[in-house]
């Protein structure tokens, strides 16, 4: 079967909730490559029994666009981004880069905890045969340009 991958990011103020979601879902986690933006990978991994996650630089220290160019690269199926509706964010431009390039790319977002529930237990999870559509940019990188 083949290994879904799925990035994880929360804004500070989301991260006990990031981490106690995924601890009380270990399970369906068991199955899933993991990849993090780094504060939240770091607490992910002292919080659960794996330390195969693959922490990315800190969100506002560039982790945010990591986890974009992996995204445009198809290495991931799933973006979980528990981000802060209260609070500004310094790296706000990444942020906004990050939410585009996964809406670019048809891949499933949850924004919150109740959209991340919908997704973890989507049949699509474990069902091989479904891939989301996969857009095709053919004709705007081939558009004339002068
Ligand atoms: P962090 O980054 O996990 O390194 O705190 C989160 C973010 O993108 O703000």
């Amino acid at each position: 079967m083949a290994v879904k991958s799925v990035a994880l990011v929360a804004h500070d103020n989301k991260k006990r909730e990031l981490v106690d979601w995924v601890s009380e879902n270990q399970t369906r986690f068991a199955a899933l490559r993991l990849y993090a933006s780094g504060t939240t990978g770091r607490l992910l991994k002292e919080n659960l029994e794996r330390d195969d996650i693959v922490c990315l630089l800190s969100g506002p220290l560039g982790g945010d666009q990591q986890i974009g160019a992996k995204i445009a690269e198809g290495e991931i199926d799933l973006l979980v981004f528990f981000w802060d509706p209260l609070e500004p964010q310094p790296h706000d431009p990444d942020i906004k880069a990050l939410l585009r390039i996964a809406a670019l790319w048809n891949i499933p977002v949850a924004c919150n905890h109740a959209t991340a529930e919908f997704i973890l237990t989507s049949a699509y999870m474990t069902d091989d045969k479904h891939q989301p559509k996969k857009p095709d940019f053919s004709g705007y990188t081939s558009r004339p340009v002068n």
